[in-house]
């Protein structure tokens, strides 16, 4: 049994260009026990596998997390198979806004201890008791509630881009953070304000709103499918869109834009932009916000250091790389001290109301 991909990324991609069809990039998750989660991975790694799904897809005892790319004439195969899972039975299905056939590259199904990483130890409350779900006729209402806090349980580099008008953005770099300092920052609020709250596709809010009102805020709201049902329920229903900016994804697209609005700056020159880019120097891989004219200036690199490890020879740069972790992957997505105009995050936790 191949349970694992044979193709290389660069592979894939000549591939999928060759084979010129249509695919969609879609997500959806649920909670739900899942006795063996090793199991149940090989048999969604086979079944999608052969629907040339690709995608990554998160499983652990609490349920699924997957972000996928499908090929349009097998999107019909892919649900018929979702729906023959008695927990993801109609199962919801957000669907990109922006598409693109290379979204995803491989088929990645990876056991986690959880679908996502909250830190947060779920034995110490009631994880089933979430806040009331919305959708975006009601959300519309709530967030012009004087009485409404707009929580986004985003990362920085995530509502940098794009996000609803008047919401909280803290200035965190994990979710758990964010958690710690809203509940911090409102705790003042927690009887008589609505606590509307919101994310990429709804799943962060998922657990967040079960945290807050375990931590006692008595009115929590949650966007039912996050920004991305947002923007396709306000487009189908002619509602007014009050996101602004890009909603931040995470594959290959990195962001689909929801609105024109330009909301951040290159994070060299200041220019209005809000195009994400990895660093091109392989160990660095920054993530950051770069213009295309500084593109062109940098080589696609956040610093001068990395524009010159860049420009040697792939075999010099490999030397260089022996030994070193890709650390910004994971704990420095865009903050660096080159990047003149990316703060770094403050020490107090009040700047979350400045964007307000
Ligand atoms: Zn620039
Ligand atoms: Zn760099």
């Amino acid at each position: 049994m191949q349970l694992y991909n044979t193709l290389s990324a660069k592979e894939r991609e000549v591939l999928i260009e060759q084979a010129g069809k249509e695919r969609l990039t879609i997500s959806f998750y649920r909670y739900a026990h899942i006795g063996n989660p090793h199991i149940f991975r090989n048999h969604m790694f086979l079944a999608w596998d052969a629907l040339e799904v690709l995608g990554r897809i998160y499983v652990a005892h609490e349920g699924i997390n997957a972000q996928l790319s499908v090929p349009a004439e097998n999107f019909q195969a892919f649900k018929a198979h979702l729906d023959s899972i008695s927990f993801l039975q109609n199962v919801r299905i957000n669907i990109a806004i922006e598409q693109d056939n290379k979204s995803f590259l491989k088929l990645k199904v990876k056991v986690r201890k959880k679908i996502v990483a909250d830190g947060l130890n779920d034995a110490t409350f009631d994880v089933t008791d979430k806040g009331i779900h919305v959708g975006a006729e009601l959300f519309n209402e709530l967030i012009e509630d004087p009485d409404t806090l707009l929580v986004d349980m985003r990362n920085h580099y995530e509502s940098e881009i794009g996000h609803f008008k008047n919401a909280i953005t803290p200035d965190v770099d994990t979710f758990r953070d964010s958690l710690d300092i809203i509940e911090q920052e409102l705790s003042e609020f927690k009887e008589e304000k609505k606590l509307v709250m919101y994310c990429t596709g709804g799943i962060r809010c998922e657990k967040a709103s079960a945290y807050y009102k375990h931590k006692g805020f008595k009115n929590v709201y949650q966007l039912e499918g996050g920004i991305i049902d947002y923007a396709r329920q306000v487009e189908a229903k002619g509602l007014e869109n009050k996101f602004l900016g890009k909603n931040f994804v995470f594959d290959h697209r990195r962001g689909e834009r929801i609105t024109e609005d330009v909301i951040a700056q290159c994070h060299q020159c200041g220019k209005p932009c809000d195009t994400h880019v990895n660093c091109a120097n392989e160990a660095c891989h920054l993530l950051f916000i770069q213009c295309d004219s500084c593109a062109e200036k940098m080589d696609q690199c956040c610093s001068s250091e990395c524009k010159e490890i860049y420009a040697l020879p792939e075999e010099e740069q490999k030397k260089l790389r022996k030994g070193m972790t890709v650390s910004n992957k994971i704990f420095k997505k865009g903050r660096s001290e080159a990047l003149l105009y990316k703060k770094s995050p403050e020490a107090t936790v009040k700047p979350i109301f400045t964007s307000r």
